[in-house]
């Protein structure tokens, strides 16, 4: 089959000749892809910053696809169903998974002390082949992958496997209350929809920071926010502390992550030595520009072993830091219901459809952020077969 193939960081290859997946465990689907997305969690993976990222691995952990062949064991996937599959591998009956923390099963990494089981998220998060491909292996596959939705629109539901559940717990997170300042770091698919949903729990204020004009302009229109680049600021901490009368924001939410940029030291620390797990300017900014007594909800991906981080003002200031994988099936039926109702259509993120064979140039201009990409979409060649 066609699929997505990591040869090493910033190289990835488009291969013809790539093995089909095959049932290996009764409660394991074979799904046929339809859609999938690159994310920006996929450019950690690209840029070399994740740990056990092996040659050879298929990415993408956002697609949807019909239902080729089930094991002895799936009792509700049918084959032929047209399914979203939540990036999430979760067994659905550990105690994480009963307190419907989906991102966080006991069983689906075994292994790993913090990180859960996902698609094509390297070694470190469970060696499982992602969907950046044409056929994918789904495990425990009556638990997350969900039917779409009579009449929803193919691309509104591929984002439901990740970003739209993601931006939404981003914002639910914060805990904010009516009327608050939510200050989003990152403009980027998740800060858009977090932004936005930051309106839904009944914000005042929606303040979104990036350093790209066109994410920026998005913003301002997509999630009503005010956008401000934090290249034209001398800092933007102390510009975000005037926007607040010097109280700071009652929320920050990072959707950034350990690719940022901003700060000379955490880029060579982080980026270029590898001596922390990344760039964590934006949680720095986060920390030090929310309120005394705030939140600061971190849904931008920070990876093992650890980053340096501003202890001391956490401490003093009080502060609640909340952050998490997104548990997609658990918020699932809400986001349906937003989008079915119109609330949202969130398909109006992607900017770019490539076919699947030019996933390569498709990595290279979403990590460069070339020609006003937001969110580009896969389509392999058998979509419609
Ligand atoms: P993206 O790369 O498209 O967007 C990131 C944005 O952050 C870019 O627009 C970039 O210019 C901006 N940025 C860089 N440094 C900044 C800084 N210091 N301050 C403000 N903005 C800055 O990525 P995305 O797809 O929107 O994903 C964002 C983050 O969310 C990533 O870390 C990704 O791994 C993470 N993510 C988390 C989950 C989850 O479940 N927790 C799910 C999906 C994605
Ligand atoms: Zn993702």
């Amino acid at each position: 089959m066609l699929a997505m193939n990591f040869r090493g960081p910033f190289q990835i290859r488009a291969d013809r000749n790539r093995p089909e997946p095959e049932i290996k465990h009764p409660m394991d689907a074979i799904v046929r892809v339809t859609r999938s997305l690159i994310c920006g969690s996929d450019l950690h993976l690209y840029h070399g910053l994740v740990p056990d990222t092996r040659v050879g691995m298929t990415f993408g952990h956002e697609f949807t696809g019909i239902v080729e062949a089930v094991g002895s064991e799936v009792k509700k996937l049918k084959v032929g169903d047209h399914v979203l599959v939540p990036f999430n591998i979760a067994c659905g009956s550990c105690p994480h998974c009963k307190q419907e923390l989906f991102g966080n099963c006991h069983e689906a990494n075994a292994e790993a002390t913090a990180v859960g089981g996902f698609f094509g998220y390297a070694h470190t998060g469970g060696g499982y082949d992602g969907g950046q491909a044409e056929y994918v292996r789904v495990p425990y596959a009556d638990v997350s992958p969900t039917v779409i939705p009579e009449g929803m629109d193919p691309e509104n539901a591929v984002l439901l496997t990740d970003v739209v559940p993601t931006g939404y717990q981003a914002a639910e997170q914060g805990g904010i209350q009516k009327g608050d300042t939510v200050v989003v770091f990152g403009a980027g698919p998740v800060g858009l929809l977090a932004a936005r949903f930051a309106w839904f729990f009944g914000a005042g204020r929606v303040i979104v920071i990036d350093e790209l004009e066109y994410r920026l302009e998005f913003a301002r229109k997509f999630a009503f926010a005010e956008a401000y680049n934090f290249r034209e600021m001398d800092d933007p901490v102390v510009f975000l502390k005037k926007a607040t009368d010097y109280f700071g924001a009652d929320v920050c939410i990072d959707a950034v992550g350990c690719d940022a940029t901003g700060s000379a030291f955490q880029n060579i620390t982080g980026k270029g030595l590898l001596l922390q797990a990344g760039n964590a300017t934006a949680f720095h900014w986060a920390v030090n520009s929310v309120k005394k007594g705030g939140i600061v909800s971190i849904i931008g991906v920070y990876g093992p072993p650890w980053n340096l981080v501003p202890l001391g003002s956490i401490m003093n200031k009080g502060l609640t830091i909340r952050g998490n994988q997104a548990s997609v099936k658990r918020l699932l039926p809400k986001m349906i219901d937003h989008i079915m109702s119109g609330r949202i259509n969130p398909k109006e993120i992607i900017t770019h459809r490539f076919p699947l064979e030019e996933i390569p140039d498709a990595y290279r201009m979403f990590s460069k952020k070339l020609d006003n990409i937001i969110k580009p979409l896969l389509i392999p060649p058998r979509a419609n077969a």
